[in-house]
């Protein structure tokens, strides 16, 4: 049973001129900004979907992205999963909370919501609906918020990497996986331009 039209859940976005959509989930936080660094040397655009509890502890990081030239959409304002067990009405309240607390740092307001865990139950599915969110997953993703980001991991994407993609990435990661994260990052940006993908952030 279908709860959401499909066309409400944004999981690939193919564009006139090919394009690959890197988003990074989770943040911000200190090592946002190496993620930025490495965007700006490769002068690649992407998206960033934000805890809010993170965004209000970080708004330098927030003002340096937009400034930067990316886009920025809410990740809910605490990444509780147990907000999924909450009624229709709580989770109308957490999804849009989340999106005016953005709004109160960024002067935006887009109703663009990427649930944490990608959990779209019939909850969050109808409240979206209702309340006219945009829901944003994705088409590729590495777990690397759990495990470290490796060469051989982009490699094996590259060899299937193709116009819309969007890629769920995380600039929020462990210590001890920072180096391998930013040099396969690295690694990543400069093979995709030598595809001619050009590297796009999601603009509404
Ligand atoms: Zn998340």
């Amino acid at each position: 049973m279908s709860f959401y039209p499909k066309e409400h859940i944004l999981r690939q976005m193919p564009s006139e001129v090919p394009s690959v959509y890197l988003t990074f989930d989770d943040g911000p936080c200190d090592f946002t900004n190496h993620v930025l660094d490495a965007l700006a040397r490769h002068n690649a655009k992407a998206t960033f979907f934000v805890i809010g509890q993170n965004a209000e502890k970080f708004p330098g990081i927030i003002s340096r992205i937009i400034h930067d030239g990316h886009s920025i959409f809410s990740h809910s304002i605490d990444h509780n999963y147990s907000n999924y067990f909450k009624s229709e009405d709580s989770v109308s309240i957490w999804i849009k909370k989340s999106i005016d607390n953005l709004e109160s740092l960024t002067g935006k307001n887009y109703p663009i919501f990427r649930p944490p865990a990608g959990i779209i139950n019939p909850p969050v599915a109808r409240s979206a609906k209702t309340n006219g969110v945009q829901l944003i997953l994705w088409n590729h993703r590495f777990f690397d918020s759990i495990f470290e980001l490796t060469i051989k991991k982009i490699s094996k994407y590259l060899s299937k990497a193709k116009n819309g993609d969007i890629i769920l990435l995380h600039d929020h990661q462990k210590i001890k996986n920072q180096s391998s994260f930013l040099i396969s990052l690295d690694y990543l940006l400069t093979e995709l331009k030598n595809k001619k993908l050009k590297l796009e952030k999601l603009n509404f």
